[in-house]
């Protein structure tokens, strides 16, 4: 088969397929190139698979407090449905555009299949810096953004939930405006809302937690456990918060955290509850007293086992990749690790748990969500824990297993029965003409 590197496209290619030549998208269609040569997949299967299904751009205007509009770009982008309705976060950043959701539906196409969610991949999101605009201007932005891609989301079409800038009161209005126009209360629509509107017990932490199953799998390999493990977290939101917690709680020595602030290093571990209350106090992390101030680019090479990168995209790159002393990166946000960075880890030996594992255990949950609404009952959070920690272990030894076996990395390992599973259904449905 002949599979065609981004910057070698032919001229066959669908158009889209040669807009992004750098960024995240083409880093995700780079790891697919690699799966799709893997796995020898023909070229017509590669092309379907590197291109979006379905995507939405539309313009949001919004009445700010003070009487002037302002208008604002949003996107939704359905990279696959074949294995069931687009599952995928609404991100709001100043920093979106449509390559870059067009990057994470393709993520989410295959991290539900890795962790075989009956889901396909989607994302959304606005361009918008959230904390500049007021409660009210962001219900308007929400719903808005909400009404304009109506026809594309639903229970059985595509379901939002919360990702960068965005949160389980943003997952309230948008599902009040889905079900306001379609005349009923209609909960499954959004995952990630809160608990009094059919939310999931577990959702807030269920990302952390999966990503704290897959680091403690991964260091079990080589005989470490959680309890004697240090750790450096880079994002103090929802994601990089909560593994911090959930790992001193478990007894790890988490020495680093950071946010877009700056960052805190303390070789005896931090004592993250005391940070949680600096960070409800003043809004960030920096300033807290009982820690060394660092930087973001410090917090990547500081001397730990293990190093968790969950804030942004593409922070482990060419340079940064060079300067990482941990012996594992689990990668909490989507897409941390640039394609060059990953080369670099690799010929390091550094072991790196990529993201549609890792941090699978949000969308996991989500899941869980979406049925127990679809059901109209709810479980407790024991059954909902115990569910989800199977679901990560069962993700990791699925992806160790083939890596071993196919002598591949953990990433590779993953991309590839992420995207195999994705292509059979493709086989097994047929092409409608
Ligand atoms: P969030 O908005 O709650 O938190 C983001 C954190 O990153 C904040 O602490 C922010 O200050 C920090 N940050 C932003 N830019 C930074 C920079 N340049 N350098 C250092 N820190 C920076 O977002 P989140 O939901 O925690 O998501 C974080 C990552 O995890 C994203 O890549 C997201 O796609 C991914 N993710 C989130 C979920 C989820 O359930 N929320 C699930 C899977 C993956």
């Amino acid at each position: 088969m002949t599979t065609f590197p981004v910057d070698e496209t032919p001229d066959t290619a669908p158009t889209d397929i040669v807009t992004a030549r750098t960024g995240p998208l083409a880093d995700a269609r780079a790891q697919l190139a690699k799966a799709a040569e893997i796995l020898d997949l023909d070229d017509g299967m590669h092309q379907m698979l590197a291109t979006s299904r379905r995507e939405i751009n539309v313009t949001i205007p919004l009445r700010r407090d003070d009487g002037t509009v302002e208008l604002f770009s949003g996107y939704r982008v359905q990279h696959n449905v074949s294995r069931g309705p687009g599952k995928g976060g609404l991100r709001y950043s100043k920093h979106v555009d449509l390559d870059e959701v067009r990057a994470l539906a393709m993520l989410m196409t295959w991290k539900c299949a890795v962790v075989e969610l009956p889901y396909g991949g989607a994302k959304g999101g606005v361009t918008i810096d959230a904390r500049s605009y007021s409660p009210g201007e962001l219900e308007r932005v929400t719903r808005r953004y909400t009404s304009e891609i109506m026809p594309m989301i639903g229970p059985e079409r595509d379901i939002p939930a919360p990702d960068l800038g965005t949160d389980e009161r943003t997952m309230a209005w948008i599902m009040d405006t889905y079900s306001v126009n379609k005349g009923y209360t209609i909960p499954a629509v959004v995952t990630g809302k809160p608990l009094e509107i059919g939310g999931s017990l577990g959702r807030p932490t269920a990302t952390s937690a999966g990503v704290v199953h897959t680091l403690a799998a991964a260091i079990a390999e080589r005989g470490l456990r959680t309890k004697d493990a240090s750790v450096a977290i880079q994002g103090f939101g929802k994601v990089g918060s909560h593994a911090a917690w959930i790992l001193h709680e478990q007894g790890a020595r988490v020495v680093g955290v950071s946010d877009e602030f700056g960052g805190l290093f303390r070789a005896e571990g931090l004592n993250i509850p005391a940070v949680f209350k600096h960070v409800e106090r003043t809004g960030s992390v920096v300033d807290f007293p009982e820690a060394q101030a660092i930087s973001n680019t410090e917090l990547l090479a500081l001397e730990v086992d293990v190093l968790v990168p969950a804030a942004v995209e593409g922070v482990l790159d060419d340079s940064t990749a060079r300067t990482v002393r941990a012996r594992w990166v689990v990668e909490g946000a989507n897409g941390p690790t640039t394609a060059a960075g990953d080369k670099i880890l690799a010929d390091a030996g550094v072991v790196v748990v990529p993201d549609i594992l890792a941090n699978a255990g949000g969308v996991v949950v989500s899941y869980f969500e979406w049925v127990q609404a679809n059901q109209a009952y709810w479980w407790t959070l024991p059954e909902i824990e115990e569910k989800l920690a199977d679901r990560m272990r069962k993700g990791y030894a699925d992806v160790a297993n083939l890596a071993q076996r196919q002598d591949l990395s953990l990433r590779d390992a993953a991309l590839c029965i992420g995207v195999r599973r994705v292509a059979e259904a493709h086989e097994i449905r047929g092409l409608y003409p």
